[in-house]
């Protein structure tokens, strides 16, 4: 094995070729799953990576095998640079693409063309102007329903991003999935996860067992066409025969897929995680500034990459909030 290969091939063999770069801590949207109504303390200006660092450090992790970059946030389309980091990361060799909450996102379709992004990840979780509000706290249903029907006319793949919580949205599940019977809309559903202060609790959970439940109540299981996923895919992916769209379930919490997991995450303000569960972060950005060399911080990051959701192996581990307590909020990860 070379020795580019190995600084992002952890101790049990996973090769880590997909990294997702959370632009700001900053939203437009204030989703009660993502971050505690109270608001999160923002880190200092000076803290948050500029572009060039974006840059530098997307740039070290190419080059030692990373094929693909995920931008979120936040909201990655609420910093003020937003058009100039994409640009310059697709003048990288990588599938280049981003999860939004689409408020934003017809004034930014001309930079997503001319970077070549080709498929967006969009986050939904209702299908009700009124529900919606409730749940972002804000009030822009009408303009990311028009933006998703936007991207679709322009030729980009929507996949549509949508957390169930029982007694809020679970009433929208076959709504959600009938969406993409006329509409090639790839709808995934995923499981509620604890992050500090977002007050979960297993039973808001709708696991990926009920979901399919659900499914096979409203369609006969012949209809129901199990796809094949992609490799690394997090997405168990489904058909009803005769529909244009798809769904799939995230089953972060009831299946997860850490065998397969080839993520990193470097948060808005340069920290590295080795996985979305983990409370302790490998300082990039310090080492960068510092004029001292990343790589070994990347590979430290790696190597001491747990086995299976950063050590919670069962469920009763993951049920406890405390093992969550010293974790950020989503918003500040980058989901
Ligand atoms: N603002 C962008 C958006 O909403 O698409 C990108 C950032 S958001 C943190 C990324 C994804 O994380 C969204 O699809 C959101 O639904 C998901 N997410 C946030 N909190 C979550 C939670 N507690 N459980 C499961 N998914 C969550
Ligand atoms: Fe903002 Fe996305 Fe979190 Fe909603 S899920 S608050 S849109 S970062």
């Amino acid at each position: 094995m070379s020795q580019t290969t190995n600084i992002l091939t952890d101790s049990f063999g996973r090769k880590h070729t997909y990294l997702r770069i959370s632009l700001t801590e900053r939203c437009n949207l204030r989703c009660t799953y993502c971050m505690p109504a109270e608001g999160i303390a923002l880190s200092p200006k000076k803290n948050i990576m500029t572009y060039e660092e974006i840059y530098t450090i997307a740039k070290e992790f190419v080059a030692n095998g990373v094929t693909k970059i995920r931008l979120t946030g936040g909201e990655p389309l609420v910093r003020k640079d937003a058009d100039v980091i994409i640009k310059k990361l697709a003048s990288l060799p990588v599938e280049l693409t981003m999860t939004t909450n689409a408020v934003l996102v017809d004034r930014y379709l001309q930079v997503l063309k001319e970077s070549n992004i080709k498929t967006l990840n969009v986050s939904l979780d209702s299908l009700s102007s009124t529900k919606n509000k409730t749940i972002t706290r804000r009030s822009d249903f009408k303009k990311v329903k028009e933006n998703i029907h936007l991207l679709l006319e322009e030729g980009f793949t929507v996949k549509i991003n949508c957390v169930l919580m029982k007694g809020v949205n679970d009433d929208e599940l076959i709504d959600f999935i009938k969406w993409g019977q006329y509409l090639p809309l790839h709808i995934r559903f995923i499981e509620f996860m604890p992050f500090d202060g977002n007050r979960w609790n297993l039973n808001k959970m709708v696991s990926l067992q009920e979901i399919l439940d659900h499914v096979y109540k409203e369609w006969d299981k012949k209809e129901v066409i199990r796809l094949t996923d992609a490799p690394n895919d997090t997405a168990k992916n489904y058909q009803i025969k005769g529909f244009q769209g798809t769904f799939a379930i995230i089953s972060s919490v009831t299946n997860p897929f850490c065998d397969s997991c080839n993520r990193l995450r470097l948060t808005a303000n340069g920290q590295l995680k080795n996985c979305l569960f983990s409370s302790s972060e490998s300082d990039i950005l310090t080492a960068l500034r510092e004029g001292k060399a990343i790589q070994p911080v990347i590979q430290k990051a790696v190597q001491t990459k747990f086995k299976i959701r950063s050590g919670m192996e069962t469920i009763a581990q993951f049920d406890n909030m405390e093992s969550h307590s010293n974790n950020r909020s989503m918003i500040q990860i980058g989901g």
